[in-house]
């Protein structure tokens, strides 16, 4: 059948090539991957099965259920000390949908995002399916992957609308100071634009507390600042976010979604319901057990030849730099594939910025993370 010629160009990311080579392999010890090893906890589990007993199988409030609203502004208010109204929440399908909606809601024909690197690859595709323009942002490890504001001024046109954030970062674990932050916002009023901020892994951060975007002053008018229970609550399979935004973006948001999905699974909104009211202690646990994995891990690359880690200091993802080892980083991830059996995916897969590292998934055991390294550690002693 003829594909629409919009296809004919589209090739599978770095990313998603990494994906479907590892399915017809055996044996692979896969860090490729950016979901929680755990499984959904079993009172959460019992919560969407009490939905479907409780009657909600029908379909649901294209914004989602009061509750799971309610819930998301009380777990925000608790740990991160933002307020918002539930009128003012939309529940998503996965975050994923956010950006998608968003940007349906926002963007004119040719209107600029700017897009730092790296940056998470769903984001590009999402801006130009939407008819808007990315701008990319080149920034540098040293300054934690955030942009200075000459570097933001530079990118910045009359048609740029607005900027996407996203910290703690997928791919880097870097988290942008409190400083850059307000210098962002600084520019972000100076240039009278929107921010998506993409706070999905608010519950990992390592060092410090996590700084929310919208609460630095004059900014949550301007900010929509999604989340979601995938990587908190360990959920992905039930396809959860959330998004805080002003009114009329929700209300479009929810207009373009009665022709997309109309709305969400009612059993999943009723599981993060009780999730999002209940697992705190939980969360923070996981969150100590990711970090200690991310220490762990970091120190085995800063032994390895040509490997430079920078600490992470969020979500749980590691970037080495591993440009000494003099191979691309396309380079690296297949050899290291074809001949370790060890999955990580290419810096380059995330924007040019991206290029020279790797990036490493810390969502899996110690003991599999430690055989890992070994295997890169004598990959890395065979090619130097
Ligand atoms: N934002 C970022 C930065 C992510 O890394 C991911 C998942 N990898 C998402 C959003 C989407 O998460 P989900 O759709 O699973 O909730």
């Amino acid at each position: 059948m003829e594909l629409a010629r919009k296809f004919s160009e589209t090739k599978p990311s770095g990313m998603v090539r990494v994906f479907q080579a590892i399915e017809k392999m055996q044996g692979v010890l896969n860090l490729s991957i950016g979901e929680p090893d755990f499984v959904t906890e079993p009172d959460i589990i019992e919560a969407g099965a009490k939905g479907a007993r409780d009657g909600f199988t029908h379909y649901p409030p294209l914004q989602g259920y009061m509750d799971v609203r309610e819930a998301a502004c009380a777990y925000w208010e608790r740990h991160h000390g933002f307020k918002s109204s539930p009128d003012n929440v939309y529940i998503s399908v996965g975050g994923l949908h956010i950006p998608w909606l968003a940007f349906g809601a926002l963007l004119n024909p040719g209107d600029e995002v700017l897009l730092i690197e790296p940056y998470f690859t769903c984001y590009d595709a999402q801006i130009r399916g939407n008819g808007g323009v990315p701008v990319y942002i080149h920034t540098r490890e040293e300054n934690n992957f955030a942009p200075t504001i000459d570097e933001l001024r530079a990118a910045a046109t009359p048609r740029t609308r607005g900027i996407i954030l996203n910290y703690p970062g997928n791919p880097s674990g870097r988290v942008a100071s409190l400083k850059q932050l307000e210098e962002i916002a600084a520019f972000v009023e100076e240039r009278d634009l929107f921010v998506l901020s993409d706070e999905i892994y608010e519950s990992m951060v390592f060092n410090g507390s996590h700084v929310c975007f919208a609460n630095i002053p004059g900014m949550k008018e301007r900010t929509l600042l999604a989340a979601g229970v995938s990587k908190s609550h360990c959920m992905t399979g039930w396809r959860i976010g959330y998004l805080f935004a002003p009114q009329n973006v929700i209300n479009t948001m929810c207009v373009l979604s009665s022709f997309q999905t109309y709305g969400v699974n009612t059993l999943s909104q009723k599981a993060a319901a009780y999730a999002l009211n209940t697992q705190d202690e939980k969360v923070k646990a996981r969150a100590k057990i990711f970090g200690e994995r991310m220490k762990a891990v970091e120190a085995r690359l800063n032994a390895m030849k040509g490997v430079k880690c920078h600490t992470a200091e969020g979500a749980f993802y590691l970037f080495p730099d591993i440009s000494g080892t003099g191979l691309t980083s396309e380079e690296f991830v297949w050899q290291l594939l074809n001949s370790a059996k060890v999955a990580v995916l290419p810096g380059s897969a995330f924007g040019q910025t991206g290029e020279g590292y790797i990036r490493i998934a810390c969502t899996q055991s110690m003991d599999t993370l430690m055989k890992s390294m070994d295997k890169m550690e004598e990959f890395c002693r065979s090619i130097l």
